[in-house]
């Protein structure tokens, strides 16, 4: 049987990494072996005898890591870690965008780490080709929203637009061109690189580094939690931080890696298809329809079930407990055991997940109801 910290991988399909595409990455064995990621197992004693690990990590979710320990050293040490994350203002935010959120919450509130959120208008404009209207609106009325309802700490939280930020922001962007080569950059995005793509990756090696800058606090580590399909921008600002470590006050940033969530239709989560996903801001009643509707890992006929167990590893109803809905490791071991014997059958389970599902939202939405006010005391939109 499968321990729940090594929940099994996805099917192995096909190893591409661009962040600027749509395809999902599940061959994630073959990132430890081709760009150095490492598991995260390897640290997790070391977490543990700091702080209890995440949910995320203890159960395999956050899978990978780039120098997690250095990340470490620097909160053992009473040093100042930062947290940066990206967001894309795209649609409805959803469960699938929540991980990253439960990561920066932990990391606020257990390990007392800044935590800064990049709003990627520039990327959604120029490589996305998003209106500039839609894409601010969309961060101050459904993303940021959602991010303080997660509970995100506005006081300890520093949340901008990468079109209006501070000067010192810029100068690294203007900076870092002089020592980057286009043939660097085409090995790590692809060839199809135009001056738009190479502005979006600038701006995102700022992004991540800038915390090191004394203006933004002096920090002494940034780490980034990401889904494996932005390595490359780790990869990038990494090698520049290393080639400007005489000249700027920068360090290497520190990563980790989680799994992407698999829609409910059994595929990617889309935020063009409302059915693979399920978003912050479903009604909840609606929302239950959509995982009485999922795909799951179960068989052919009730008789099969019982007799085979259920294939929770290839199910979307197992991922939605195990990434959201059961915070407790024996309550899910509990419907991992249920399900691969047999014991239970996928239209008990999914009626199960939904009520979990339906608190989860209305709680959730009440939240959201009292932070709204607040977005406009945390980030300044930019004028046009
Ligand atoms: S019983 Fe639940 S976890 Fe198992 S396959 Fe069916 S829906 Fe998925």
């Amino acid at each position: 049987m499968h321990s729940l910290n090594s929940l099994p991988v996805l099917p192995i399909v096909a190893l591409r990494i661009d962040p600027w595409s749509s395809t999902t990455i599940k061959e994630y064995e073959k990132l430890f072996a081709y760009f150095g990621i490492k598991p995260f197992n390897e640290v997790l004693p070391e977490l543990s005898e700091l702080v209890e690990p995440h949910p995320l990590m203890r159960r395999g979710v956050v899978f990978g890591h780039r120098d997690f320990r250095n990340f470490l050293q620097v909160i053992k040490s009473g040093g100042k870690a930062a947290i940066l994350t990206g967001l894309m203002p795209s649609g409805k935010m959803h469960l699938g965008h929540k991980m990253v959120i439960d990561q920066l919450v932990y990391y606020q509130k257990v390990m007392k780490a800044k935590v800064f959120v990049a709003i990627a208008d520039v990327e959604a404009y120029a490589v996305r080709k998003k209106s500039r209207k839609e894409v601010i609106e969309s961060a101050l009325n459904e993303y940021i929203p959602n991010y303080l309802a997660l509970g995100l700490d506005p006081e300890k939280t520093v949340i901008y637009f990468q079109s209006n930020y501070r000067p010192e922001y810029y100068r690294l962007i203007q900076l870092f061109s002089r020592k980057v080569t286009l043939a660097e950059m085409q090995a790590i995005y692809g060839q199809d690189l135009g001056p738009a793509k190479i502005m979006a990756a600038l701006t995102q090696a700022a992004d991540i580094l800038h915390p090191y800058l004394n203006e933004f606090g002096g920090h002494d580590i940034v780490l980034v939690p990401v889904g494996a399909d932005q390595d490359p921008h780790l990869r990038l600002a990494r090698d520049i931080a290393d080639r400007y470590s005489n000249d700027i006050r920068l360090g290497r940033p520190a990563s980790t890696y989680h799994r992407l969530m698999t829609g409910l239709t059994g595929d990617k989560m889309s935020s063009s298809r409302p059915d693979s996903y399920i978003a912050l801001t479903d009604p909840p009643e609606e929302a239950a329809k959509k995982v009485m509707r999922s795909l799951t890992g179960g068989r052919a006929t009730a008789e099969e079930q019982r007799k085979l167990g259920g294939e929770p590893q290839k199910c979307p109803i197992f991922e939605l407990n195990a990434y959201h809905l059961i915070p407790d490791d024996n309550e899910l071991r509990k419907l991992y055991e249920d399900c691969v014997s047999g014991r239970i059958l996928c239209g008990r389970c999914k009626k199960e997940t939904a009520e979990r599902l339906k608190e989860f939202l209305k709680e959730h939405q009440e939240r959201l109801n009292s932070v709204k006010d607040l977005v406009k005391e945390v980030v300044k939109p930019p004028a046009f």
